[in-house]
């Protein structure tokens, strides 16, 4: 692959982005921790926008407070603001972390965060709760950059050189808690202790029933946090994660923690992998039941590989997941034709390089790119299925390819907290529906086709 395409005319705008905004993909990270909350330190329409988005993909209830700048602040200084701000969260939600994540605005002000939670932590005497700042300028990364950004400077806060034991440290990139738990349920079943950071498994996705609990129960407790570095090993499936946001890389040069990266498990030869590093810890054998699963999930591959010979994807979205689902698709005979990502601090192109060295058809690579230039590249490529969230469905409205919908967000269906794409189940579960929604569009259009032909050969 050689690097990135740009089709069509140099865009100077993003016409309709392909990724979401920096603080947003840090306020998830954050409702991974025990007894967390949040503070945009922005305008008030940024909090908002970010609440939609995590609402309607998580259907709960997901509160982001905010420092509420305006014309005012933005001249004279959002300081008063956002301890204001802080004393609101402290007395309402009570939390023993708070995350202070910064916004455009906020960041082209220059506000110094260090410093003002500093002197609020003076003023206040403050004690049993920990203030956490995360620069997250929205122009300077995506949230797939925000939600690693958050991630390392939790470790990076509570990590404490502290006694050798046995419990690895699993770091997940942003991923559906649905597939936290399935993460969870294998780590289980293959019996390993373990600390994963950050689980949002239950706070973004709870169950019905109980007292409504304002921070929701569940999380990452910062105590485990605080024994990473005695770990024996940090698995990370991190590969895009650049090391400068890598929180596994900070584990592994401050603390010594030896770093397993490796792609996030969806397809038979990533999902090995993970067993395989999980068995050689263990020294011990793989439990039947996964055996059985990966099994069917190679009986599935063997069932609809003449079907998905037929497919030509667009997979786009998050480096980490865009690089898992080439690899799927690549594995079932469906390599894709355009591979897109609104992110630009990622791994991404290189890692590609390997997978696809022996594709028929060298793909087109949009880095950092929107919509616009998706649908171009997707219109020239012969693209007849998208993979990818609801971001793509312009690609339906407009071309005419269907969108099979996966990461975040999930906007335009139920159940975005509940796609399930990780392990031999989940990557059984992703491969029916492709190659379901291939089968959908031929049998959709196949009668049609077919009297076109006999008319042409008729006339
Ligand atoms: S102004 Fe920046 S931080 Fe605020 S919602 Fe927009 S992109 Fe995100």
């Amino acid at each position: 692959m050689d690097g990135t395409h740009q089709p069509g005319r140099a865009r100077q705008v993003n016409e309709n982005q392909c990724q979401m905004c920096m603080p947003l993909g840090g306020v998830i990270a954050f409702k991974g921790i025990e007894n967390a909350m949040v503070i945009s330190h922005g305008s008030q329409g940024c909090s908002t926008y970010m609440r939609l988005a995590n609402v309607e993909h998580f259907n709960e209830p997901v509160d982001i407070a905010s420092s509420g700048l305006n014309e005012k602040q933005t001249i004279y200084g959002g300081e008063a603001n956002l301890k204001k701000a802080i004393d609101n969260v402290l007395r309402v939600y009570q939390p023993n972390v708070l995350g202070v994540l910064t916004t455009c605005l906020s960041e082209t002000m220059g506000e110094d965060l260090d410093r003002i939670i500093a002197s609020y932590a003076k003023e206040r005497n403050l004690d049993g709760v920990d203030i956490i700042p995360v620069p997250t300028p929205s122009y300077s990364g995506s949230h797939t950059e925000g939600f690693w950004a958050a991630t390392r400077a939790v470790i990076a806060r509570y990590a404490r050189l502290t006694e050798k034991h046995h419990r690895i440290n699993v770091i997940i990139p942003h991923v559906s808690p649905a597939d936290i738990r399935e993460i969870k349920r294998i780590l289980g079943m293959m019996g390993v202790e373990y600390t994963l950071v950050p689980d949002y498994s239950v706070t973004l996705d709870r169950p019905y029933g109980g007292r409504y609990q304002k921070v929701p129960p569940g999380g990452t407790r910062t105590e485990d946090i605080a024994r990473m570095p005695g770990a024996p090993v940090t698995i990370q499936f991190g590969l895009t994660c650049p090391d400068a946001l890598s929180p596994g890389r900070l584990l592994e040069e401050q603390f010594g923690v030896p770093l397993v990266n490796l792609p996030l498990p969806v397809g038979v030869d990533a999902v090995d992998r993970f067993i395989d590093t999980l068995r050689e810890l263990i020294c011990g054998p793989v439990p039947d039941q996964l055996a059985l699963e990966r099994g069917w999930l190679l009986d599935a591959m063997a069932d609809s590989h003449k079907y998905n010979a037929e497919g030509r994807p667009v997979i786009y979205g998050e480096p980490e997941l865009v690089y898992a689902l080439t690899r799927t698709c690549t594995e079932n005979g469906a390599p894709p034709v355009v591979i897109a990502s609104g992110t630009k601090n990622s791994n991404l192109a290189g890692l590609l390089v390997p997978v696809l060295a022996d594709a028929e058809e060298t793909p087109v690579l949009l880095l950092e790119t929107d919509f616009a230039t998706i649908e171009e590249a997707a219109a020239s490529a012969g693209v007849n299925i998208a993979v990818g969230h609801s971001g793509g469905k312009i690609l339906t409205e407009r071309q005419g390819i269907p969108v099979l919908r996966v990461g975040f967000p999930v906007h335009d269906r139920t159940g975005g907290q509940r796609i399930l794409s990780v392990g031999y189940t989940g990557t059984l579960s992703f491969l029916d529906r492709f190659t379901n929604t291939l089968l959908e569009t031929k049998y959709a259009s196949y009668r049609t086709e077919i009297k076109e032909k006999m008319l042409i050969r008729s006339c």
